[in-house]
């Protein structure tokens, strides 16, 4: 590794991006192929000269799932490197669109908590209009909503994930065949 200043260093990832975009080997001609690689080739060898490249490699195996190419791995070799770790990231849980309301029934639940999933920063009021009810009846099913996740919170058993150490996370990225690329 350099021992150059890293506080002042743009890395290469930084200065073209257009190299570390996500790869797809499989649903292109030939010739996009070799491009694709040559272009995989290219930004390999800038992580493997890169100050950053072992925090880089911890944050996006143990921390954050980014997307792409980064610290000489592909999303694939970070999720067989979280694999062999036992490390899980947790993903922030897709959104939901509310179904649209059918009818002039009285409004559920479910489509009050879809509908704040949906349309985080409407206000109760616009939230309201969206759904054709009351305020009233909009905080009346957040509220219940927020008691809900909070017993929810209250009755989970304490997880303990074991965060593993930077060896081991180098130890995991040696046994990848893009280790012992040059
Ligand atoms: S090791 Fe990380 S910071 Fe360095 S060039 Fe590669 S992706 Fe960028």
């Amino acid at each position: 590794m350099t021992t150059m200043e890293t506080d002042s260093y743009i890395p290469a990832c930084a200065k073209s991006p257009e190299d570390f975009l996500p790869y797809d080997l499989s649903d292109e001609g030939p010739g996009d192929q070799r491009h694709q690689q040559a272009r995989m080739q290219a930004a390999h060898r800038q992580c493997a000269a890169c100050p950053l490249f072992v925090e880089c490699l911890y944050r996006s195996v143990v921390e954050v799932d980014v997307s792409g190419y980064v610290a000489c791995t592909t999303e694939d070799q970070r999720r067989e490197m979280r694999s062999m770790l036992g490390v899980e990231i947790g993903q922030p849980a897709p959104g939901v669109i509310g179904a649209p309301r059918v009818g002039a029934g009285p409004v559920d639940h479910e489509s009050v908590v879809a509908m704040r999933q949906a349309y985080p920063n409407d206000t109760c009021h616009q939230l309201a209009e969206r759904l054709g009810c009351s305020t009233s009846t909009i905080k009346r099913h957040l509220r219940r909503e927020r008691e809900r996740q909070a017993a929810q919170v209250a009755a989970a058993p304490p997880t303990i994930r074991r965060v593993p150490t930077t060896d081991e996370v180098l130890d995991a990225f040696d046994s990848l065949e893009t280790s012992k690329v040059a």
